[in-house]
């Protein structure tokens, strides 16, 4: 699998970097992890054609995770002219939680005529999602969204890609996360004292019991992002626009 890292960011564009959105190219597909309301800008940048993608995987229903996901249908239906589906796995309600987006984005756009079907499912954390050759699992996490928010992972061939999605630290990520090529997790803090989201020195603790072979944080805040130098660690990478990670 061939991840791009299409967005690194936080919902509040620090360090200019993009919302959240990580593309992966299996050879045979091409999916889309999460898809943040600047998810078009960050594939243009990268040189990737959303008319690639074939399936859009949402952690939760934040909008810096899933509001990209009215321009795509408006690209695809506008420019794209797709005929082919586009399968949206996400939480409880995802359907109508797009349907009130789209029509408070651009009032009308649900209701117009499309020539290709979304197909949309969503996460079970008692069963995995297959399609394809893909298998992916979900596990609730810790971060209120308005629906559950979930840890997701897949497995495809002999290949292991987990994500945390945004949360404090969950005991459940261990299993999530375990013997993956790889493990992207958010890291928005540096320091305690904020719930919902993961801090560095939390998750420094925490390193001796991840087995994934590499770690990936993503999703930093201001002061998160002025403490990297600090991540001296040898499996933990930093996201960054555009990075490109064979898995
Ligand atoms: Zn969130
Ligand atoms: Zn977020």
């Amino acid at each position: 699998m061939k991840l791009t890292i299409v967005g690194s960011g936080d919902a509040f564009g620090s360090g200019g970097r993009l919302q959240t959105c990580f593309h992966v190219a299996t050879g045979e597909f091409n999916f889309l992890i999460d898809c943040g309301a600047s998810s078009l800008i960050g594939m243009e940048r990268a040189g990737l054609d959303p008319v690639g993608v074939d399936a859009i995987f949402i952690s939760h229903l934040h909008g810096d995770h899933f509001a990209g996901l009215i321009w795509w249908v408006l690209y695809a239906r506008h420019v794209e002219k797709r005929t082919r589906p586009l399968i949206i796995v996400g939480p409880q309600g995802i359907e109508a939680r797009y349907l009130t987006t789209a029509e408070a984005l651009f009032p009308g756009s649900t209701g117009k005529e499309t020539h290709f079907e979304l197909q949309f499912h969503e996460h079970d954390t008692a069963a995995t999602f297959d399609w394809r050759g893909l298998s992916c699992s979900a596990i609730e996490v810790c971060h209120p969204s308005g629906a559950p928010s979930h840890g997701l992972r897949f497995e495809f061939g002999d290949k292991v890609l987990s994500y945390s999605g945004d949360t404090e630290w969950v005991d459940g990520l261990f299993q999530l996360s375990e013997g993956a090529d790889l493990h992207i997790n958010e890291c928005f803090a540096y320091q305690p004292g904020l719930r919902y989201h993961t801090n560095w020195l939390a998750l420094r603790e925490k390193l001796g019991d991840i087995t994934a072979r590499r770690i990936l944080l993503t999703h930093m805040s201001r002061p998160m992002l002025a403490h990297l130098r600090d991540v001296e660690e040898p499996r933990v990478m930093i996201a960054h626009d555009g990075l490109v990670i064979e898995v």
